[in-house]
This record gives structure tokens, C-alpha cells and sequence, in this order.
């Protein structure tokens, strides 16, 4: 599967001048969110991840997504596979199991963002689940920002990576855009603005 085909295709690889929420600016942004319009589309997209979490031959009991953006993505990443499906909320310094959704003690759980970019919402979900005495087996996302290395990925793993390294992370593809500061940003140089795009927006 081309997967880079797939989010140009969903108008969900943007490209132009974006102002992204570490400050920095870039040429190009994911809006997952596009790329799971259609539940078809989406169900390809998890079926292609599950199959590579088979093939890694874990064991999973559960999928649990941070919300809200990983909702969608672990919701049918849980149907590909089979499994349950929760989420994960936000509270204030992490997230936290809400609505009467509950795990049993060794409940083996694969946490599943939309997009990794550092892995910060993820191992946010994640601490939420240990401290239920959950046991997360896996990280997994349709795409990875490429600060962290997903299974079979050629980038090394950067400094800014959030995710515990003896953990492995799923992802389909490694999506690593330039990244500039504003005051180095050729794009800014070139007279345009940046403009914010994603869920603030
Ligand atoms: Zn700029």
C-alpha cells in the first residue's frame, strides 16, 4: 500500500506554509482526520496495520486510543483486529479511563494514535493503563512523524522521542518534513505567512 498515495488522495498530506504547535514552521502537515472521512478508506488503512501486528506475532486483548484524535484510528484498528476498543481522556498533567470503561490486571493493550509525532498524548495513554495494571504490548498509528522508529522503519530513533524503546511501535509509514524555526524559515523568507492549520483551526 502507498500510504503517502492514500493521505494525498484524502487531501490529508497539505502542502503550503503551516505554523505547527511547537512553534516551528514547515512546508507540508498531516490532517489525519481527512484521511478517516470515508470508514472504507480507513478500514484498509488499519487492516494493513493490523496485518503488520500479526505478523509481529503479539498478543493483543485491546486497543485504547487517546481522545480525541486517536478515537477514530483505534476504533477501527480494533475492528481489523478483533479486540475491544476504549479511550483515554484528557485530565489535567495526563489522561484517564472514563465512562465506566474498564481493564482486568495483565489486560494486554495496544495504545492508537491518528499520527506520532513525539509520542507525548500516547505514553500519556499509556501511564493511565499501567497504573490499572494494564499491560501495554504495543504502540501503533497510521503515520510517524519520524521522531521515533516504528517496526521495519529505516529512521533512527531522535532525542525529542517520547515512546519507551522496548516497546514496539506499528506504524504504516515514516512521514519526516523539514522543520524550520521562524526566523530561519525559507518559507518566511520567501514573503508568505504561516497559517495553523488541525484542530485549532
Ligand atoms: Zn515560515
Amino acid at each position: 500500500m502507498n500510504v503517502e498515495q492514500v493521505y494525498k488522495d484524502a487531501n490529508a498530506l497539505l502542502e503550503g506554509h503551516f505554523l505547527l504547535a511547537s512553534g516551528n514552521h514547515s512546508a507540508r502537515y498531516l490532517q489525519s482526520a481527512k484521511v478517516l472521512e470515508y470508514p472504507k478508506k480507513a478500514a484498509e488503512l488499519t487492516d494493513a496495520l493490523a496485518k503488520m501486528i500479526r505478523n509481529y506475532g503479539i498478543e493483543v486483548d485491546t486497543v485504547c486510543a487517546p481522545a480525541l484524535g486517536g478515537v477514530l484510528a483505534g476504533y477501527e484498528l480494533a475492528r481489523s483486529l478483533d479486540v475491544r476498543s476504549i479511550f483515554v481522556e484528557k485530565k489535567e498533567g495526563g489522561m484517564e479511563l472514563r465512562r465506566g470503561f474498564e481493564i482486568k490486571k495483565g489486560e494486554k493493550i495496544i495504545i492508537c494514535e491518528d499520527i506520532i509525532t513525539t509520542g507525548g498524548s500516547a505514553l500519556k495513554a499509556a501511564q493511565a493503563i499501567e497504573a490499572l495494571g494494564g499491560e501495554v504490548v504495543a504502540f501503533a498509528s497510521l503515520a510517524n512523524r519520524g521522531f521515533c522508529k516504528r517496526v521495519g522503519g529505516d529512521n533512527d530513533v531522535k532525542p525529542a522521542c517520547k515512546l519507551p524503546n522496548d516497546i514496539p511501535l506499528f506504524s504504516l509509514d515514516d512521514f519526516t518534513f523539514e522543520m524550520y524555526r521562524p526566523e530561519e524559515c525559507p518559507l518566511c523568507k520567501g514573503g508568505s505567512t504561516a497559517i495553523k492549520p488541525g484542530s485549532k483551526s
